[in-house]
């Protein structure tokens, strides 16, 4: 089985756009959606809900009313600000918290339970391209590494267990915590860059991470003719770097129509932009042979 993960260095470079026209264009894949702070491939391949979980991840401070003595050592203690003083006695903002423990440790009283934290939930859903594994975390929850693992091991059981040979995911953006969730085993990554000097920068960023996770790496560069000298930069950097260039994407507005209409653009323009993707998708799969 093999693993490719749509990656970008910073959101809004047009990632969930390829990564949607590729769900299309996969065969025998399972779907992924690996942003989880931002999840918009369910906009694009509207899934039916078969599997619903909780996902619960680190703790949060709460005070027992009847237990506080008043001493406000949380209040002064707390390094987040999470802890507020009202006519009803101390209490804690939950979205501030960062269940670092301190005021538990501290209250002379033991006055401050340390419950686990349900931070939203995860399915499993069919969609017209396949089954695809996805999330929504609680307005205010950070996207969060453990939620990505969890996410692209049970798109590796499922796609195992059904005989499926491919797992490809919408990869989360920028650098951090998530994104090394997403890249971990993953054979290949398609970074979408935008010919921009933030864009170069971002690519030289997520495709550092990339090789220390000896991670293969192609470049689609997006909006290309909105910079033809920067995109020739980009080009030359992927030479130098033996990244294969996939595509060079043209600005266009098939992109925010199609997603209007709940369609993916090798759906609503097969013969023109979608010619172009197919042709990239054929590359990214030979790709992961070489
Ligand atoms: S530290 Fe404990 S006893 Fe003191 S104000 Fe906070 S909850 Fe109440
Ligand atoms: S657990 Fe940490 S962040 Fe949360 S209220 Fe207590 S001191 Fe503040």
């Amino acid at each position: 089985m093999r693993e490719i993960v749509i990656i970008s260095g910073k959101g809004g470079a047009g990632k969930t756009t390829i990564a949607g026209a590729f769900a299309h264009l996969a065969e025998n894949a399972i779907l992924c959606d690996l942003d989880v702070d931002a999840p918009d491939l369910h906009l694009l391949l509207d899934p039916d809900k078969r599997e619903e979980s909780e996902f619960w991840s680190g703790h949060e401070a709460v005070i027992r009313a009847e237990d506080c003595v008043h001493c406000a050592t949380c209040l002064n203690m707390c390094q987040f600000d999470a802890i507020e003083f009202s006519i009803e006695g101390y209490s804690v903002k939950p979205f501030r918290c960062e269940g670092c423990k301190v005021c538990v440790e501290l209250c002379p009283a033991g006055a401050i339970d340390f419950p686990e934290r349900k931070c939203g939930h995860w399915f499993v859903s069919d969609t017209r391209f396949g089954t695809m594994v996805h999330a929504q975390l609680f307005p205010g929850e950070e996207n969060s590494g453990r939620l990505v693992t969890l996410l692209k091991q049970q798109a590796r059981q499922r796609a195992e267990a059904g005989g499926l040979d491919l797992v490809l995911s919408d990869g989360t953006p920028g650098i951090g915590c998530p994104v090394i969730a997403s890249l971990a085993g993953t054979d290949l990554a398609v970074v979408v860059t935008e010919p921009t000097p933030s864009g170069i920068h971002d690519l030289e960023r997520v495709a550092e991470l990339c090789e220390g996770f000896r991670t293969k790496v192609a470049v689609l560069v997006n909006k290309w003719d909105i910079n033809p000298a920067m995109t020739e930069k980009i080009e030359a950097y992927c030479r130098d770097k033996g990244y294969t260039l996939l595509c060079r994407f043209p600005h266009n507005r098939a992109a925010v129509d199609s997603m209007l209409e709940r369609k993916v653009l090798t759906e609503y323009d097969p013969g023109g932009l979608g010619t172009l993707l197919k042709q990239a998708w054929k590359d990214t799969l030979a790709l992961l042979e070489k």
